[in-house]
């Protein structure tokens, strides 16, 4: 028999970034809110270890940029302290072959392309834009492979664009599809872009530590840990939500879940066909991210930043990840689409190797022989299920889009894959929540209104 709670106004279904962000608004507004995750903690996607010498590892998301305005403000409001990103040295640019300091002007050309094609793209209505439904029913890849650049610079442009941004292969996602990602970041350079850019700055202590002083801002009994919900069951008034131990009623839903996971609980009744299809067609994307760590960050004494960004290889982008005052060095590389799923098909000595094996090609032989080397599997985790963020597959945003984040009788959508602004990073799903939190709360007082 499952234990059944007070009534709420609102649930929230997970404690990621924007089913906490929607939460903290709601209870501002007054309205009661019960949030529950499958999770023993708070974060999702934003997770941070420490090694037996208390360097800071940040296993998921873990840089925030200067026009990321809503996890600035929680970072000032708790008074969380930030680093820059270390860049002392030259980056790597490995153009197959060529070993530059920066990217030819060629992928400058090319990333103005993009640019000028994003312009065109409203992020609140990528399915509006003059050739949106052209744009959606071609990939990235074919894209790419109708413009005259050469083949290494579609080929680089295609992995760190496509890799770094979407965590996937430029024949995953349409052009339209990318072009919104782009947008919803105001550009490919705030994108890219260290310095004024998306990795510019670090959290000192990790960026789950935000996340935790938001769950210790809410009252007691608000959240719930250790508790997956399964099923939600709702009508136009009211919902009723099971977890695997208790049974939760409330005038209205958030679910504040990545679509794949979101797909994956029973609605009754089932939704209908455009949001059911919305969700099932936004799979996430494919990322490794691995640490290797070193007693100090050798590649600076070769002028070297740490940062490589490569045409080839298994690693499409490397950075300095050492924290400021250490103990331990860390160079992060990050493997994408293809590679990714290919090479976590593989035992972890053998992915160690590979992946040494190329931090050695770009940083010398030192980077062979880490004193640790850590991973993590988003891939594999059962409450994320891939990352960074889910992205629509070709041809279905303009159809399927708009159902992505259209409310459901008393069910309404959050999370980092339905934002207009920042989509795919914490910002992204701060905004999310505190757009849903506003619909729920106009919805909420409508209901008062017409009673
Ligand atoms: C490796 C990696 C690197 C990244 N790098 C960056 C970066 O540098 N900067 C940046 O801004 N972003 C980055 N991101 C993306 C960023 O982490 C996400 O956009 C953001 O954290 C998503 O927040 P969310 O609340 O939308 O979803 P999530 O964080 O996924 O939150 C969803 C929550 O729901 C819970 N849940 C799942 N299923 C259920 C269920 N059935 N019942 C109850 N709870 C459930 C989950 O446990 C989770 O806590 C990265 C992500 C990864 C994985």
């Amino acid at each position: 028999m499952l234990e059944r709670h007070r009534h709420h106004d609102v649930i929230v279904i997970g404690a990621g970034f924007a089913g906490l962000g929607a939460t903290r608004d709601l209870l501002r507004a007054g309205a009661s809110v019960q949030l529950l995750e499958a999770r023993g903690r708070v974060g999702g996607r934003a997770f941070t270890r420490y090694l037996s010498d208390g360097t800071q590892l940040d296993l998921g998301g873990q840089w925030i940029g200067p026009t990321q305005e809503l996890i600035l403000e929680l970072v000032e409001h708790y008074g969380v302290e930030t680093y820059p990103t270390p860049r002392i040295g030259d980056p790597v640019v490995d153009m197959g072959g060529e070993r530059l300091t920066s990217p030819p002007a060629e992928v400058d050309a090319l990333l103005e392309d993009i640019d000028l094609l994003a312009l065109q793209v409203t992020p609140e209505r990528p399915w509006d834009a003059p050739e949106a439904r052209a744009w959606d029913q071609q990939t990235f890849a074919s894209w790419l492979v109708g413009t005259e650049y050469s083949e290494t610079t579609i080929r680089y442009v295609a992995r760190i664009v496509s890799g770094g941004l979407l965590a996937g292969a430029p024949s995953e996602a349409s052009l339209l599809e990318t072009l919104f990602y782009i947008a919803s970041a105001g550009g490919i350079r705030p994108l890219l872009g260290y310095e004024g850019g998306a990795q510019q700055t670090r959290i000192t202590g990790g960026a789950q530590i935000v996340a935790e002083h938001m769950a210790s801002d809410l009252p007691p009994g608000v959240l719930r840990l250790n508790e997956p919900v399964t099923s939600v069951e709702y009508g136009s008034t009211d919902a009723r939500v099971t977890t695997t131990t208790h049974a939760y009623t409330a005038d209205r839903v958030i679910v504040a879940l990545p679509p794949t996971l979101a797909a994956r609980l029973r609605f009754d009744p089932a939704l209908p066909p455009l949001n059911d299809g919305a969700l099932q067609r936004t799979p996430a994307g494919s990322a490794l991210k691995v640490h290797a760590i070193h007693s100090e960050p050798f590649w600076r004494d070769q002028g070297l930043s740490g940062v490589s960004t490569s045409a080839t290889g298994v690693l499409t982008e490397t950075v300095d990840n050492t924290p400021p005052g250490g103990p331990s060095a860390v160079l992060t590389g990050f493997v994408y689409g293809e590679e990714a799923v290919l090479l976590r098909a593989r035992p972890l000595e053998e992915r160690r190797r590979i992946v040494l094996e190329r931090m050695a090609d770009l940083f010398g032989d030192r980077a062979r022989s880490p004193e640790d080397y850590v991973e993590f599997d988003w891939m594999g985790e059962q409450w994320t299920r891939g990352c960074f963020s889910g992205h629509m597959v070709p041809g279905t945003t303009v159809t399927f889009g708009p159902a992505l984040r259209t409310p459901v009788e008393v069910v309404h959508w959050a999370g980092t894959e339905t934002a207009t602004r920042w989509n795919g990073y914490f910002d992204g799903a701060l905004s999310s929540g505190r757009r849903a939190a506003a619909e729920v709360r106009a919805s909420l007082d409508d209901q008062v209104s017409e009673e």
